[in-house]
């Protein structure tokens, strides 16, 4: 029987061990944490019986993920739920930008843009299960939708702040602009739009879903799944060689995949690789950082805007050109006085997430790589800017910073949250040029986190992509 060693439990190592596991591997993760799930886990980590996030909260790419259906993880207790509103963007004169699961209505609440609205998401959002398949996989392939692909890519190869000018008012503007900076960098810059376009149609094609009970009931299926196929986990087990693998296996793999950040990769195999693979690694680039904010709230937040009382997911941060001008900041390494926030209300949707009358709320802020400062303050400030009186229903906060995402998972590099910047070259070949990117030019090794493609997301595809190339070897 041919073995297997994932090193790294996050959803794309889980998935990488489950279908080696599956083909016939004796498989075994071994993962640095005393807990495994990398960015998908939940803890109390305000008062008891309060569920936070650690990580990942909200899944388009989970609920899209054509690996994750083919598993059936509903069989293991995974339940999506959707709040009313999936994504909500309040503005400083009141008004507020939606998107929900009915692309019409999003469009219609968005006034003077609707037309327009309907027209940029329109074709993603009627053929999303064939853009999926495109682009949850390696940019550069001979695709089997090409007018699909070819219609998102003209878009896609923008700017964002080009394409945001498609819309005359705020609201959509705001809207589009604030999901465009999920790819944590310059809006300003060709490829920018890719990210804000593929998320924006997910969320009317297929919602911006929770798990039910937190992230983690996404481990515990992945978990269970890997179990009913014979693999196994340690965990607490940080690997610094493939040396260390044999040992632990007791011979040498057959297979090995990563699911760590290239600085991992590196410091695993980076002796053994061949130089211009080692070259390309040490070229991959990190972008900005994440500072993490947890909080116990009494009763809801007090939104200006009522449909912000409704909303799973909310961005604050403005104007269109607020973000990207604060975006554009955190690049240069500048702090700004009011960074881009991505707040959470999961409990909307999720009671089993809250105790009695408080309730979690999960943020976090786009801020400079490396960010030793305090954010705590910044990110309430943004709350407060359009939830005036949200200050006095804390109850409870607990924070991470850069240095304390890293500490927590080692593929969050100075806090970069993507594992690798979404530069335009790292958009399209990720971690470095090649058509085999999971591939590390050494046999039997392989790469599968999220500085693969299809990238940072819990949709487990960059492990599919990675015990695929693997098996291919094999067979
Ligand atoms: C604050 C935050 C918010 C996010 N929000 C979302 C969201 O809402 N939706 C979404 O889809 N995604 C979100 N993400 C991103 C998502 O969590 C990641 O893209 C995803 O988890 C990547 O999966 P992965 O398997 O590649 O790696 P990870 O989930 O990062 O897992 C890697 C694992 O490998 C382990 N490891 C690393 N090096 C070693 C080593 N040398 N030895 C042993 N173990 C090792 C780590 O401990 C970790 O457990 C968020 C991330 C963060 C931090």
């Amino acid at each position: 029987m041919s073995t297997a060693v994932v090193v790294g439990s996050g959803p794309n190592g889980l998935a990488a061990a489950i279908h080696l596991a599956r083909a016939g591997l004796a498989v075994t993760v071994v993962e640095a944490h005393d807990r495994p799930g990398g960015g998908t886990r939940t803890s109390e980590l305000t008062l008891p019986g309060l569920l936070h996030d650690d990580c990942a909260a909200f899944h388009p790419t989970g609920v899209a993920s054509p690996y994750f259906a083919s598993l059936g993880l509903e069989r293991h207790g995974l339940r999506w739920l959707w709040p009313e509103i999936d994504l909500a963007h309040p503005l400083d004169d009141g008004r507020a930008g939606i998107a929900t699961r009915d692309l019409a209505a999003s469009a219609a609440a968005l006034g003077v843009d609707a037309a327009a609205w309907k027209r940029m998401f329109g074709p993603a959002v009627r053929n999303f299960d064939d853009l999926i398949t495109e682009v949850f996989q390696p940019l550069v392939h001979v695709p089997a939708h090409p007018i699909t692909l070819g219609r998102f890519g003209m878009k896609a190869l923008l700017p964002a702040t080009v394409l945001g000018r498609r819309f005359r008012d705020e609201p959509a503007r705001a809207l589009f602009t604030g999901v465009a900076a999920h790819k944590f960098g310059r809006l300003d810059r060709p490829l920018s739009a890719s990210v804000g376009l593929m998320l924006a149609a997910a969320a009317h094609a297929v919602g911006w879903p929770v798990a039910e009970g937190g992230t983690e009931s996404i481990t515990r299926a992945l978990l269970a799944e890997l179990a009913s196929s014979g693999g196994a986990v340690v965990t607490g087990v940080r690997v610094t060689s493939l040396d260390q693998l044999r040992d632990l296996a007791g011979s040498t793999p057959d297979v090995v995949v990563l699911d760590t950040a290239p600085a991992g990769v590196l410091e695993i195999v980076g002796d053994r690789l061949p130089a211009r693979v080692r070259r390309g690694l040490s070229r991959y680039t990190y972008g900005p950082a994440a500072f993490k904010v947890d909080l116990a709230i009494e009763g809801d937040i007090p939104w200006t805007n009522p449909d912000c009382g409704r909303a799973g997911t909310l961005h604050l941060g403005g104007s269109a050109a607020e973000i990207a001008a604060v975006e554009a900041a955190t690049v240069r390494g500048e702090m700004p006085e009011r960074p881009f926030v991505l707040l959470g209300q999961q409990y909307l949707c999720d009671p089993s997430r809250s105790a009695g009358d408080s309730n979690p709320i999960y943020a976090y802020a786009h801020v400079p790589h490396g960010y030793a400062g305090d954010a705590t303050d910044a990110i309430i400030g943004q709350i407060e800017r359009f939830a005036p009186g949200f200050r006095d229903r804390i109850l409870a906060v607990s924070t991470r910073d850069p240095a304390a995402l890293e500490a927590y998972n080692a593929n969050y590099v100075g806090g970069d949250i993507s594992a690798g910047a979404n530069t335009a070259p790292q958009i399209v070949f990720r971690p470095r040029p090649t058509l085999n990117p999971h591939a590390l030019g050494l046999p039997g090794v392989y790469l599968c986190s999220a500085a693969t493609p299809p990238s940072a997301g819990v949709h487990g595809m960059g492990g599919f992509h990675a015990a695929e190339a693997a098996l291919r070897r094999l067979r």
